[in-house]
C-alpha cells in the first residue's frame, strides 16, 4: 500500500490529465453502450413493421454513438498515451536525478547487468500504471454507476442484481484470479532479471567463456532458466485464460438474470417486448468496462514489484553527504593557469577508512602532503588500499576519521563536484562513451575550441592517428572504441586530462593494461604530461618510479615505507623485493 501511494504521489501533478483521460475512457464505454441499446431498439422494433417516423430517433441515436465511441476512443488513446509518455519522462528524470549521488559506491552492489535491466525493465513496466492500472477502475466506476441509473428505469432489483455481478466480474473475481497469479507474477519478473544479468554477463564474458572452454556450460544454464521462464509464463498464460472465460461466463449469468426480471415484466404488459432485446444488449455492453480490471490488477502486482525493487535502489543512503552550505572550493580556471605560484596542495592527515561498520580498516593512519608541483607515487600490492584511497579522494566515499585537505581546506566543507574538479584523472581504463570522438573528448572541457582538442591531441601523441580517420574528430567513438588500442584508448584519456587541465593530476594505474612496449611509450607522453603539475601516481606496477620525488609504500591498508626510488631501494624492504619480482618478470 506504502508503495502505491510513493507511484501515486510520483505522478501527482497529472491528476487533470488523468481525470480527463479516465473521463474519455467512460464516454467510449457509455457510447458503446448506447450504440448497443439503440440498435437492439431499432432491430426489435423494425421486425413489427413500424412508420419510418418511429424510428427517425433511434436512427440518429446510432449515427450519433457510432461517431461518437470511435472518436472518443481516439481521443482516449491520445490523452491517456502523451499522458503516459509525461509520467515516463517524470519518472526517468526523478530516477536518474535520485541514482545519480549514489553512483559509485552504492551502486556497486549491484551487479552492472543486473541493475540495468532492473531499472530498464522496471521502469518500463512503470508505463503500465497509469493505462493499465489507474485508469480501467475509474472508467469501471463510472460505468456501474451509469449501468445502475439506466437498469433501475425499470427494475430497481435487475438493476442490483447487475451491478453486484459486474463488481463480481469486475473485482472479485479478478482477486481470486491474481491470487493464483501472484506467485508466478513474481517469479516471472525475477526469472526475467537474472535471466537477462546472465545473458549480459555472457555477452560481456564471451572471449573469458571461450577461453575456458566454458560456453556448453553458460548455454546449459541460459537454457535452464529460459525453460523455467517458459513455464512460469504458461502458468500466467493460464490464468489469463481462466480470467477471460470467467469474465464472459458471469457476463452471460448477468444477462441471464435482467431478462428473468424483464420477461414477466413483458408478459404483465408492463414493458413493451421491444425492450428485451435494448436491456440484453445494454447489459453486454456494460461488462465491457469491467473487462480489463483483471489485468489492470495483474498488472497492479507487477507494477508495485516493479516499483518496490526500483525504490529500494533509490533510498539507499548516498555513500557521501554533501555539507549542507559548501565551501567555494574549485578556483576559476584563470586562477589555475598561475600553476606554478598557488598549486594546491594536497594534504592527507591520520586518514583511516572502513568501508562497513563490520569491515576491517581498509586504510590506517595514512599521512602524506603532496606539495605543490611535487610529484608523489603510491605504491603497493593489490589489496593494499590504493583504490580506496582514490574513491575517499575523490569523494565517492565519505571517512571520518582523519582529514583530507586541499589547500588548507577540509574536502568534507566543499561539495563533491568542486573537490572533482581540482582532479584530472588517468585510470586503468578509460570508458568511451557512445558518441563522437569530438564529444568523448568535450566530457573534459565542454566550452574547449578546436584548437584546444587537437592541442591535446598532439601533446598526446594522437593527433596523427585522429587526422588519418576518415571522419577525423567526427568520427564515432562506440564502433572505434573496439578498434582503438589500449594504448590509443589511454593516450585519449590523457588528451581528455590535459583538456581539463586540473591542478592535480592522479594517475590510478594509467599502464595497468598495457604490454612493456605500449607502456614505455605512454610513460614518455605521461611524463610530458606530468610537466609543471602536481601529480599523484598510485600504481602496482614500479615504472617511472625515479621520476617521482617521494613514493609510499602502502601495504594491507598501512604506510609502511616512504622515501625516493634510490633510497627504499637500498633499505631492501617491501619495495626492493616488488622491484625484483617485477624486473625479473619483465
Ligand atoms: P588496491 O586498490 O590496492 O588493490 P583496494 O583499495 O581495492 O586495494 O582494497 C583495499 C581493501 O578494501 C581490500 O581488502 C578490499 O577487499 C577492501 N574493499 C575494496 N572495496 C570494497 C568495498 N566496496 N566494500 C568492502 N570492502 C572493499
Amino acid at each position: 500500500m506504502h508503495v502505491f501511494f510513493r507511484l501515486l504521489r510520483l505522478v501527482s501533478g497529472f491528476w487533470l490529465r488523468i481525470l480527463l483521460a479516465a473521463f474519455l475512457g467512460f464516454a467510449t464505454v457509455a457510447s458503446s453502450i448506447g450504440l448497443m441499446m439503440t440498435s437492439a431498439f431499432i432491430i426489435a422494433k423494425a421486425a413489427l413493421h413500424p412508420s419510418i417516423a418511429d424510428l427517425q430517433v433511434a436512427i440518429v441515436g446510432v449515427r450519433f454513438f457510432g461517431i461518437s465511441r470511435g472518436l472518443f476512443r481516439y481521443l482516449e488513446r491520445y490523452v491517456s498515451h502523451d499522458l503516459n509518455f509525461r509520467l515516463l519522462a517524470r519518472i526517468r528524470v526523478w530516477l536518474y536525478q535520485r541514482i545519480e549521488p549514489l553512483a559509485p559506491a552504492r551502486l556497486q552492489a549491484y551487479r552492472s547487468g543486473d541493475l540495468l535491466t532492473r531499472l530498464v525493465a522496471d521502469v518500463d513496466e512503470l508505463e503500465n500504471f497509469f493505462i493499465r492500472v489507474l485508469a480501467p477502475p475509474l472508467v469501471a466506476i463510472g460505468i456501474i454507476a451509469l449501468t445502475w441509473a439506466l437498469l433501475s428505469l425499470f427494475s430497481p432489483a435487475a438493476a442490483l442484481a447487475v451491478v453486484v455481478l459486474l463488481i463480481l466480474a469486475g473485482a472479485a473475481f479478478p482477486l481470486l484470479v491474481q491470487t493464483l497469479a501472484r506467485r508466478p507474477g513474481q517469479q516471472h519478473i525475477a526469472l526475467r532479471s537474472r535471466l537477462n544479468a546472465h545473458l549480459v554477463d555472457g555477452v560481456q564474458g564471451m572471449a573469458d567463456l571461450l577461453a575456458y572452454g566454458a560456453e556448453a556450460r553458460y548455454l546449459a544454464q541460459v537454457d535452464a532458466l529460459n525453460q523455467e521462464t517458459g513455464r512460469v509464463q504458461n502458468r500466467l498464460g493460464a490464468i489469463a485464460a481462466l480470467n477471460d472465460a470467467g469474465v464472459q461466463f458471469i457476463m452471460n449469468i448477468a444477462v441471464v438474470i435482467a431478462l428473468a426480471f424483464a420477461v414477466p415484466a413483458v408478459t404483465s404488459g408492463a414493458l413493451s417486448g421491444v425492450h428485451l432485446a435494448v436491456i440484453a444488449l445494454g447489459v453486454m455492453a456494460a461488462f465491457e468496462a469491467v473487462q480489463p480490471l483483471p489485468l489492470a490488477l495483474q498488472h497492479l502486482s507487477a507494477t508495485l514489484a516493479a516499483a518496490r525493487r526500483i525504490f529500494q535502489v533509490v533510498d539507499a543512503p548516498p555513500a557521501v553527504t554533501e555539507p549542507p552550505h559548501p565551501l567555494p572550493c574549485s578556483k576559476q580556471r584563470e586562477q589555475v593557469a598561475k600553476r606554478t605560484g598557488d598549486a594546491p596542495v594536497l594534504t592527507v592527515r591520520e586518514l583511516s577508512f572502513r568501508y562497513g561498520p563490520n569491515e576491517p580498516l581498509a586504510l590506517q593512519n595514512i599521512t602524506f602532503t603532496l606539495p605543490p608541483g611535487g610529484r608523489m607515487a603510491i605504491v603497493g600490492p593489490s589489496g593494499a588500499g590504493k583504490s580506496t584511497l582514490v574513491h575517499l579522494l575523490m569523494r565517492f566515499w565519505d571517512f571520518d576519521q582523519g582529514r583530507i585537505e586541499l589547500d588548507g581546506r577540509d574536502i568534507r566543507d566543499c561539495a563533491g563536484d568542486d573537490v572533482r574538479a581540482r582532479f584530472s584523472v588517468v585510470s586503468q581504463t578509460t570508458h568511451l562513451f557512445n558518441a563522437t570522438l569530438r564529444e568523448n573528448l568535450l566530457l573534459a572541457r565542454p566550452d574547449a575550441s578546436e584548437s584546444d582538442l587537437w592541442e591535446a591531441l598532439a601533446q598526446a601523441q594522437l593527433a596523427d592517428f585522429v587526422r588519418d580517420l576518415p571522419q577525423g574528430l567526427d568520427t564515432w567513438a562506440g564502433e572505434m572504441g573496439v578498434q582503438l588500442s589500449g594504448g590509443e584508448r589511454q593516450r585519449l584519456a590523457i588528451a581528455r586530462a590535459l583538456l581539463k587541465d586540473a591542478p592535480i593530476l592522479l594517475l590510478d594505474e594509467p599502464t595497468a593494461n598495457l604490454d612493456a612496449a605500449t607502456e614505455r611509450a605512454l610513460w614518455r607522453d605521461l611524463s610530458r604530461l606530468m610537466a609543471g603539475r602536481s601529480v599523484l601516481l598510485i600504481t602496482h606496477r614500479l615504472v617511472g618510479m625515479e621520476q617521482m620525488d617521494a613514493i609510499l609504500v602502502l601495504r594491507a591498508g598501512r604506510i609502511v615505507a616512504r622515501g625516493t626510488h634510490a633510497e627504499l631501494l637500498a633499505s631492501g624492504g617491501l619495495y626492493a623485493r616488488l622491484w625484483a619480482l617485477q624486473h625479473a618478470t619483465l
